[in-house]
């Protein structure tokens, strides 16, 4: 029977307030399984998967964790994200993972894989220099390497080779998981009233929790059960918000930005779920294949240079297939990464004429209020605007 969207969401509400990770330990317990954990903003899921592993997002403790020991380790001014994961190795939260993959996103990221080094001696802990070259031969070749060790070692720890043959399936389910999640964002820009963002979100994030399979099927589920729905009507201003690549809003905070008259039509949330804006090949190489899906057809984000992304193009063309009628720049509190970008994409927005505003906030920020008068007026600005 397909549950309501209301069902649904209570599931992957359960999820994302669970720090305790019982879905994953589940499913441990029921596969005998291994669970990799592995920061923003991209890890490559499908080898994790080929060795036998599901693949854990830890993207923070949100705002329901008071952090102490965290942030013993870090001065005050950085993002939350690196204290809140300390916080949670250091209270035992992660132990049920047997290993730890930390991207090469930015400063933090590295330093945070060092650290996790003193805290969690004995686990398996690899910082995953993604490259910064996107030519098949240097930048591709390099990836090819980088994934060819990371197979090998995690074949090693859990026990499971990672044989073509198995990667051929994980990058064949990956896929489908991409398809079905870029499905769901189809249907919210064309009917955001239907998918609502805070929704969308958490059905999105409930991926980094689960079986990549039953995720899908999640995903299915809700966009069958979201076309049953009557939507409200609403004359909402359709905006995409940008910045929150990595350290992720709470959820307050994104519904308080729907609240303050905003369909949100685009995003960068949880960005690994759609972070190839094409299919892997499923047939040949597949570490091959993963490398130049890598260096051809990754999403453009603050956290990689590539001259072929052209952000503040890029983000232009965001608006332009979103529909969008303006930009919200929502970044974390010291992102460097983020905040480094903003400029670079104003300055292209400015010559398009295309409105923005931008906050910065911190995952476990609990005073939306201003926020939401401050998306209010620009909703409000650009309904005047496109009147006018
Ligand atoms: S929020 Fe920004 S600065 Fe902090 S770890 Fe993530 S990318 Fe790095």
């Amino acid at each position: 029977m397909t549950r309501t969207t209301a069902e649904l969401m209570a599931f992957a509400e359960d999820l994302y307030y669970d720090l305790d990770f019982k879905s994953v330990k589940r499913w441990k317990v029921k596969t005998g399984g291994h669970a990799i954990g592995f920061m923003p903003v991209y890890a490559p899921r499908e080898i994790v998967h080929a060795a036998g592993a599901m693949p854990v997002g830890i993207v923070g403790a949100g705002d329901w964790l008071e952090v102490i020991r965290g942030d013993a380790y870090y001065q005050s001014y950085l993002c939350h994200i690196p204290r809140s994961t300390i916080d949670m190795a250091e209270s035992g939260r992660l132990d049920f993972l047997e290993g730890m993959l930390f991207p090469s996103t930015c400063d933090v990221i590295r330093n945070l894989s060092g650290m996790w080094q003193i805290v969690k001696p004995d686990m398996y802990t690899r910082y995953v220099d993604v490259p910064q070259n996107f030519t098949d031969g240097v930048g591709g070749q390099f990836w090819a390497h980088e994934l060819r060790t990371l197979a090998q070692e995690l074949g090693e720890r859990t026990g499971t080779e990672v044989t073509d043959e198995r990667l051929r399936a994980s990058i064949a389910l990956f896929n489908e998981n991409r398809r079905a999640v870029c499905d769901l964002y189809s249907l919210r820009r064309d009917e955001p009233a239907r998918a609502p963002t805070s929704e969308v979100y958490l059905m999105v994030r409930a991926g980094l929790v689960m079986d990549v399979e039953d995720h899908t099927a999640l995903i299915r589920e809700y966009i069958t059960a979201a076309r049953n729905i009557t939507p409200p009507e609403l004359d909402n201003a359709r905006v995409i918000v940008v910045g929150a690549f990595c350290e992720q809003p709470p959820i307050g905070l994104i519904k308080s930005i729907e609240r303050s008259g905003c369909f949100v039509v685009d995003d960068d949330l949880i960005l690994i779920s759609r972070w190839f804006t094409d299919n892997a090949a499923e047939t040949g190489d597949p570490i091959e294949a993963l490398a130049l899906a890598f260096v051809h057809d990754s999403v453009p984000t603050a956290v990689m240079y590539s001259a072929k992304a052209g952000r503040g193009k890029a983000v232009v063309e965001r608006v332009r297939v979103a529909r969008a009628e303006g930009v919200i720049f929502a970044a974390p509190s010291f992102c460097t990464p983020a905040l480094l970008d903003q400029p670079m994409l104003v300055a292209e927005l400015d010559r398009e004429g295309i409105p923005y505003t931008a906050f910065k906030f911190a995952e476990n920020a609990g005073q939306f209020q201003p926020i939401r008068e401050q998306t209010g007026t620009f909703a409000d600005t650009m309904k005047l605007w496109s009147v006018a």
